[in-house]
């Protein structure tokens, strides 16, 4: 019911933190992971650590906010590997800054990378996961869909996005065979939450103590997640959000 052999599962931002995460996920449930991202170098360690612990990987240069390079990827992916049954939205970046210092420029970078980048991966991937006879969406929100933070107004509002682009996406694919769900991390050691902690005194605490498990998440945290969501266990889970944050959400 979790196998994904066979399968190709395509990861943006699968080089380092949450994505290499879930892309060690997929790799071990049998799928051919493709990391993508800007960092080639990163990229190509990705790979390396991925099929070291056995899997089958393979790297691609993407920029999530070029459409052109994002249609290059799904071509070239679907050439290379045949077929592509999972994308995984998982790119994404923040500015943490309050709204009134916050400018144009950086709220666009934010929404690009984090949102529109979804959409515009999503739609390219369409027509491959048409071809493979179905196939699975899984968008990265993040406890910031649900909750407000005072230097997160660009970052909150595009996660917010993602889970009704989520909704959208999973009505208009269903009668496709596409599942689209979205999965919301906690608070996940990571470079982008390294940055965060040297930025917000007490930030590491704070989580901390409000985490019911006790603990700060690991990327390796979200690997089942994916495996589920990218496998036929889930073929009648739709639309969803799923948090995965230790019960940050329910405390
Ligand atoms: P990282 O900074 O470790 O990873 C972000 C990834 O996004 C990098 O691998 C980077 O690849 C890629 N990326 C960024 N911009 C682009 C771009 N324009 N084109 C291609 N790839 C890009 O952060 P996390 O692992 O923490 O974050 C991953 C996702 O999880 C994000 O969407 C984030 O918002 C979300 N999230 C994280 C949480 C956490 O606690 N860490 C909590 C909730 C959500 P490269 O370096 O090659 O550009």
């Amino acid at each position: 019911m979790f196998s994904l052999e066979g399968k190709v599962a395509l990861v943006t931002g699968g080089n380092g933190g949450i994505g290499l995460g879930m892309a060690g996920g997929l790799a071990q449930a049998g799928a051919t992971v493709v990391v993508a991202g800007r960092n080639t170098a990163k990229s190509a360690d990705a790979v390396a650590q991925l099929r070291a612990a056995g899997g089958r990987a393979d790297a691609m240069a993407v920029d999530v906010c070029d459409e052109a390079s994002v249609a290059q990827l799904m071509t070239d992916c679907a050439a290379r590997h045949g077929r592509l049954d999972v994308l995984v939205n998982n790119a994404g970046t923040t500015v943490r800054k309050k709204p009134q210092d916050l400018a144009l420029d950086e709220w666009q970078h934010v929404l690009d990378t984090n949102l529109t980048s979804a959409f515009v991966c999503a739609k390219a991937a369409h027509p491959h996961l048409l071809r493979a006879g179905g196939g699975k969406v899984i968008n990265i929100g993040s406890m910031l869909s649900i909750f407000g933070a005072p230097y997160a107004s660009a970052y909150g509002a595009s996660k917010g996005g993602v889970v009704q682009l989520t909704r959208s996406l999973a009505t208009a694919w269903a009668g496709d065979g596409i599942q689209v769900n979205a999965v919301l991390p906690g608070w996940i050691d990571t470079e982008l939450t390294q940055g965060a902690r040297q930025q917000v005194q007490g930030l590491y605490e704070r989580v901390l103590a409000r985490t019911p498990a006790g603990r700060w998440g690991q990327p390796a945290d979200l690997a089942g997640i994916a495996v589920f969501l990218a496998s036929a266990a889930s073929d009648f889970i739709t639309g969803t959000a799923i948090p995965v944050d230790g019960g940050y959400s329910i405390a």
